[in-house]
Parts: C-alpha cells; sequence; structure tokens
C-alpha cells in the first residue's frame, strides 16, 4: 500500500490493467539487464496493455540511466498505429533505487511531453522480490500512483508484487 507523500485520492483513478503474463515479462526483461537499467513500452488500448515492446536502453550509463533507442520507438509506434493501439506505459527499471520516479525520470517526461502514457517502474533492490508500481506524471512535475490492476491475477495493488504473483 502506499506510504509516500503521493496523491492517494488519485489512487482509484484510471488503474492501470496489465495482464499476469506481461508483468511476468516485464520483471523478465528486467532481471535479464540487471545491472543494467531496462525500458521499454507497453501498447494497448485505453488503460487496457496488450503488448510489452522491449526497447534498447541506449544511455551510455546504463546503470542508473535510461534512454529508448528511438529507432526502436519509430518501430514500435508504427506498430502500435497498424493495430490501433497506443503507448499505455513507458516502463524501465532501478535496479539499485527504490521504485519510484527520480527527479530525471520525472523531468524527462516532462520535457519528452509524454505524459499520456503510465509510467512504470521495477524495482530489483531486493532481487528475489521485484516490486512494480505505476504512476501518471503531470505537466507541472507532479508524481501520482496508480493502481496496477494484473488481469487474470485478481485484483492487485502496486507496489506488493511478490515472486508467488508472478508464477
Ligand atoms: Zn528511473
Amino acid at each position: 500500500m502506499p506510504r509516500d507523500n503521493l496523491d492517494h485520492a488519485d489512487m482509484n483513478d484510471r488503474p492501470l490493467k496489465l495482464p499476469k503474463l506481461l508483468l511476468a515479462e516485464l520483471i523478465t526483461h528486467a532481471l535479464e539487464r540487471d545491472p543494467e537499467e531496462c525500458c521499454g513500452l507497453l501498447l494497448g488500448r485505453g488503460n487496457t496493455v496488450t503488448r510489452l515492446r522491449r526497447i534498447r536502453n541506449i544511455h551510455e550509463s546504463r546503470v542508473n540511466r535510461f534512454n529508448m533507442d528511438p529507432l526502436d520507438i519509430i518501430e514500435a509506434e508504427r506498430d502500435a498505429d497498424g493495430a490501433g493501439e497506443k503507448f499505455v506505459a513507458i516502463y524501465h527499471s532501478h535496479t539499485y533505487s527504490q521504485g519510484y520516479p527520480s527527479d530525471t525520470d520525472v523531468r524527462n517526461a516532462v520535457e519528452s511531453g509524454w505524459l499520456d502514457p503510465f509510467y512504470v517502474l521495477v524495482s530489483l533492490v531486493e532481487k528475489t522480490r521485484p516490486v512494480v508500481r505505476a504512476y501518471r506524471i503531470s505537466d507541472d512535475g507532479m508524481v501520482a500512483e496508480r493502481f496496477i490492476r494484473v488481469l487474470g491475477a485478481g485484483s492487485y495493488t502496486s507496489g506488493t508484487t511478490r515472486p508467488g504473483l508472478v508464477e
């Protein structure tokens, strides 16, 4: 459950709907790239994710930064357009810090203007217990956590991922 100074009133607004299989794929991607940060896009319709696309992290300091390969993004955009889908969320991992958007993450989100998608963070601070959280970032840099509803796994609260949930 949320315990930070987040906007709790918004917690019920627009949950991110993520199939259990894709939640597992997200965590797998993070663990495969560890200790570097992974990044990618969650495609779908509305708030519902239907597909995950891994994007290459081309930042020169990948252990604590990410920069999505623009060519991969163009390809993902074409893919999404062709399927009548959009980018529902942008995800990346934190291998040494909590699953909360860093100041850099917030600044990049605001500067990129990509504020419609959710921002999903996978934290690997505890390697055996990855934590996945979802946020919205507004144009003034405010961060609000959102629920993640795992489809096919009952209801789920962002931040409480346990390995058992994704098996
Ligand atoms: Zn980050």
